[in-house]
């Protein structure tokens, strides 16, 4: 690619220009690896999307098992959900099958159902089709009234034609190792872009020039790091060289889509060494704004990197997680920054804690838009919290019937791992969830007027409810 032409005229149209003969370029014939060389036999494939190809082939149309599934089976890991890509159309693949439905608007997908097990079939993509998530949620204004192809300012892409080839198929994916096609009638693996080498290096490489590829879609960054992550990879240094410079186009792209990959990304079970990957290439402040300041401060890095941990525990063993007490043990050191402040400016504890939890919720909802069944329920965690300071009268018993009291206690448990609050009140409520009536009572009891913990003793009249409830009804 010459330098020196690119930068002569408009560099973003230039650039589309050559990226695009770059990539048809790269898209030549596939090195095709046959089972005894890389060891995948058909058995290993989920029963449903052996069919789907089975069905398909039989019908003369080409099939093949696409993306993460076929990266993590040679990499002896279990994929998540298997992937079908042929160049039926969606419409095609639907009739086929009993149980299956079209999903998508702009780019649409065929979804097949065999039990328990959903099969999702794409149709070969163009290089430059939309992101299904995009498709889903995206900003329909700028398709609806776009051209057959658009980018905006930074060269992300707003609209394309839909459909292309296998090798555009292949080329229009982000990661070498995300392009590997297998034929499970021929046990074949067809390799378009040197994925199986990268395997082997242990290397996270983009399909095509990196920066080209990022700018299109900013979202190919933080997978990037997800996949190096999860695989245990190093991302390759001309992939890596362009992503701090880039990371702030993150900024253009539809905030539901950057939540969408953040929480594959938090929920990957490999969320701690992701965010900390980020954070070594420094590209926590652009690509993960709710990291930013956060994990500067001592005590919040430490609260994070537990939350973190303690989720991969769960995913790897396979409970299940919930993104809003994660989301809310992420922000958490913010609430608490912008609580203090608001309590500097004159603002009552709790009123003040209220005010904290709409600025800091209200900002990273237009950052990310995480959407507003977590945001209750991160507020209800949140203002959970010095409730458990009070440990007499009748308060306790209603917070330990709380329905949300068992995240809002587990959320005690991080903070006071932290080093925030003390063991000594975990200890307590611990004691207190699991006692019966009688001996709650005694602990109550035992409590006196200048019991532990951070409690201040205020009598104040106030509309709306006690300590701890909302001064008014909360935002949502
Ligand atoms: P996972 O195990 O996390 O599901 P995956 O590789 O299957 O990994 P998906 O997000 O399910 O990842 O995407 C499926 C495939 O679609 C990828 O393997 C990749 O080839 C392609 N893909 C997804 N997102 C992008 C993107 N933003 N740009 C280019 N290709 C993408
Ligand atoms: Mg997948």
């Amino acid at each position: 690619m010459p330098p020196g032409v690119r930068r002569a005229v408009d560099p973003h149209l230039i650039k589309r220009f050559i990226s695009r003969v770059f990539r048809l370029g790269a898209s030549s014939q596939p090195i095709v690896v046959p089972r005894e060389k890389h060891g995948l036999g058909r058995e290993r494939i989920s029963s449903g999307s052996r069919k789907v190809c089975e069905v398909l082939r039989e019908r003369g149309y080409q099939a093949y098992v696409v993306g993460g599934a076929v990266r993590d089976l040679l990499l002896g890991l279990e994929p998540k959900d298997f992937d079908v890509a042929t160049d039926a159309r969606p419409e095609e693949v639907k009739r086929l099958f009993r149980r299956a439905i079209v999903i998508g608007r702009r780019f649409r997908l065929v979804h097949v159902m065999f039990g328990d097990e959903t099969v999702e079939v794409s149709t070969f993509r163009a290089p430059s089709a939309p992101e299904p998530e995009e498709t889903l949620e995206g900003e329909t204004h700028e398709r609806d009234a776009a051209p057959d192809h658009q980018v905006d300012a930074h060269g992300r892409i707003l609209r394309d034609n839909v459909y292309g080839t296998r090798e555009d198929d292949a080329a229009r994916r982000d990661l070498t190792v995300n392009a590997l096609y297998y034929d499970p009638y021929s046990e074949a693996v067809l390799d378009f872009h040197g994925g199986l080498r990268d395997l082997e290096r242990k290397s996270v490489r983009m399909i095509g020039d990196p920066r080209g590829r990022f700018r299109e879609d900013p979202v190919r960054m933080l997978r990037a790091a997800r996949f190096a992550a999860k695989l245990g990879f190093k991302i390759d240094p001309k992939t890596r060289a362009p992503m701090r410079e880039l990371a702030p186009l993150l900024e253009n792209v539809p905030p539901s889509r950057v939540f969408e990959e953040i929480l594959k990304l938090l929920l990957s079970g490999h969320a701690a060494t992701s965010v900390r990957q980020l954070r070594d290439d420094g590209l926590h402040h652009g690509l993960l704004p709710l990291l930013d300041v956060i994990v500067e401060q001592p005590l919040g890095q430490r609260f994070v990197q537990l939350a973190l941990g303690q989720t991969d525990e769960r995913v790897r063993s396979g409970k299940p997680v919930s993104p809003a007490f994660l989301f809310a043990a992420l922000l958490w050191h913010e609430v608490l920054a912008a609580w203090a402040k608001a309590e500097k400016k004159g603002a009552k504890r709790i009123p003040a804690l209220y005010q904290a939890m709409d600025a800091v919720v209200d900002i990273q909802v237009s950052k990310l838009s995480i959407p507003r069944r977590f945001t209750a329920i991160m507020k209800e965690i949140w203002s959970m919290q010095p409730r458990f300071e009070q440990r007499s009268g009748r308060r306790p018993f209603a917070l330990a019937a709380h329905e949300r009291f068992r995240a809002a206690y587990d959320f005690l448990l991080l903070r006071a791992a932290s080093g925030e609050v003390p063991e000594e009140l975990v200890q307590w409520w611990t004691r207190f969830h699991h006692a019966g009536e009688a001996e709650r009572t005694t602990m109550l009891l035992a409590q006196g007027p200048g019991e532990p913990g951070r409690r201040r003793r205020r009598r104040r009249r106030r509309r709306g409810g006690g300590e701890g409830q909302p001064p008014s009804a909360p935002a949502d």
